[in-house]
Order: C-alpha cells, then structure tokens, then sequence
C-alpha cells in the first residue's frame, strides 16, 4: 500500500489480528490489513492456472534418470544428461528482480517485522503487513500472485527471473534485504508489486521512482534516470493492457511519484521501481484486483514495461 499510511484496515475477520496489524502500521512498506489468513486462502486463483502452462519447467528429477539407478541398472542408452536449456528469446542473458510486496505471515510476527533496519537515509521498519480488500483479501497474496505471473511471462522471453521471496519464509524479507538481493543479482531491472490501501474513491495505480538520495550506504545517483524510464515504460504499458487509469490521488494523473522513503529504492543500485496496482479499499478498484484475469493484464503490463526497457 502506500507505505505511510495508517488507513484503519477494516478486514471482516480475525477482528484481532486486524487490530494487531493496525498497530503495526507504522510506516515504510504499507500498512492496514493483512489480515494474513492467506495460508488458508489461497485465493481465486492462487498461482494461477496461467503459470504452470508456460513456466519453463524447473529442473525435473523425473526427467532423466537419476544418476545411480541409472549406473545399477545398465542403461548406457539411457540419454546423456540434459545440460539446463539455455533461455532463449529477447530477454535472453538479462536478469529481472520481481519483489513481491509484504509476506501473508508478516502479521504473525510483529517483533521481527517491526525492528529497525538501516536504509542508508535512516531507520525504518523492517516490513509491514500490507494493505487487504474490505474483503479480505490481502495485499502480501495479491503481489505474490501477480509476480508468479510475471515471472512466467518474463521468463518465456528469456529472461533469469529472481524473486526476493516465494513463500517460502515466515515473514519479510527486510526491506533493506529485499534490495540487497536486486544488487547482488546484478539485476537489469527490479519491480516491486504492490496495491495500495488508501479511501474509497481513490483509484488507479501508480509506479514509485526512486528521488535522488544520499546518506549511509544509500546512493541513488545512479539509478534515478534508468528507474524513472523503466517506470516511465511500465506505466504506460499498464494502462494499456489492463486500461486502468493513473492514480487519481497521487502523482497528478502521471501514474509516476517519486518518493526518497522507501528502503527498497533508497538502497537500491539497480534500477528499480515499485508499482501500486490499485487501490485495494476501492470497491471498484478491489474488484479488478481480486480478479484473475485482471491480475494477468497487470503482469503483462508490467512484463511489457520491463522488456521495452530492457530492449530499448
Ligand atoms: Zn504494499
């Protein structure tokens, strides 16, 4: 969500670990909601039906047979091992960074989620919960299910894809290891998925450009003109494929704003860009964002962005 907001979450459930997340709505990386009963819920479409049809697939035991049945039981024609294919296509050689925004569990773990980290420019938050539609579902789903599907599409042009966290952890990554992970990767491009949670009425995304900032081991020089085209590309290749308008309430019908607060950007040395989908507490908006195929044209959107960047 928007990341400084302390917008009351209204979830309809666990009226306790709403009011949990609420009090840890404390900054940086988007607040509200969360009700986090994402491990329950796996949501419309969960990692969609779309991902596993076109997502290379990963290294396969089944596929060749393991080296020591093989060895025991004489198959000499057994066919030589696969080296990985190579990924071939447009993006072929680039590596992409998807960070999906917040974790389901966040809110199970308000200690770790609420220390301190160093952001170069000064101290914030490890995490936040995330935002929630009034419905219920949770922000940390929401950019899960669209950086799946961002990868898949992604990766069918060739690109390495990296995301920051699948699931796979208890709660964040930090802020500060979620751009630790774009630079070690040496990433062409990261984009950080989220949706906003702001009042009813306001509508549309917006993609976040890193400001120019100094301070600590936080140096955006670099990145700040490369950021800003890819999120230049990417916001106006979402509207066309979702045809979603910019924001209505930040950054004056661009779809751009520029914030020099997030740890995600501020310590960031690739060129990197978070987006807000929408508006997670607009019922209008909410419906587009619990809707499978409108999450499938905010990930081609965001894939179109990141390849017109990518391929100049
Ligand atoms: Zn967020």
């Amino acid at each position: 969500m928007r990341h400084d907001e302390s917008v009351p979450p209204t979830p309809r459930r666990p009226v306790l670990l709403a009011a949990a997340a609420a009090l840890m709505c404390l900054g940086l990386a988007g607040c509200g909601g969360g009700d986090g009963t994402a491990q329950a819920r796996p949501g419309p479409s969960a990692t969609g039906a779309i991902t596993p049809s076109a997502a290379p697939a990963p290294p396969s035991p089944s596929r060749s047979p393991s080296p020591s049945p093989s060895r025991t039981s004489a198959s000499p024609s057994a066919s030589p091992a696969k080296p990985p294919p190579a990924p071939s296509g447009p993006l072929s050689g680039r590596t992409v960074v998807i960070d999906p925004g917040h974790n389901p569990r966040n809110h199970l773990h308000t200690a770790e989620i609420n220390r301190q980290v160093d952001i170069g420019t000064g101290h914030k938050e490890c995490d936040t919960t995330g935002t929630a539609t009034n419905g219920g579902y949770a922000e940390a789903e929401f950019t899960l299910d669209v950086s799946h599907r961002l990868r898949t599409l992604l990766r069918a042009q060739g690109a390495t894809v990296i995301l920051t966290y699948d699931g796979d952890r208890e709660f964040g990554p930090c802020v500060d290891e979620r751009a630790r992970i774009g630079n070690k990767a040496h990433a062409d491009a990261v984009v950080s998925i989220h949706a906003d949670g702001s009042a009813v009425g306001n509508r549309g995304f917006h993609v976040i450009l890193p400001a120019s900032v100094r301070g600590g081991g936080a140096d955006t020089s670099k990145i700040v003109a490369a950021s800003r085209d890819l999120g230049t590309r990417i916001a106006g290749l979402f509207v066309r494929s979702t045809g979603s308008s910019p924001s209505n309430y930040v950054g004056g019908n661009t779809g751009l704003d520029v914030r020099k607060d997030l740890g995600g950007l501020n310590l960031s040395t690739v060129p990197k860009v978070f987006i807000e989908c929408g508006n997670m507490r607009d019922p209008e908006d909410a419906a587009q964002l619990t809707s499978a195929g409108w999450r499938q044209k905010a990930a081609q959107g965001i894939a179109d962005g990141i390849s017109s960047y990518l391929e100049g």
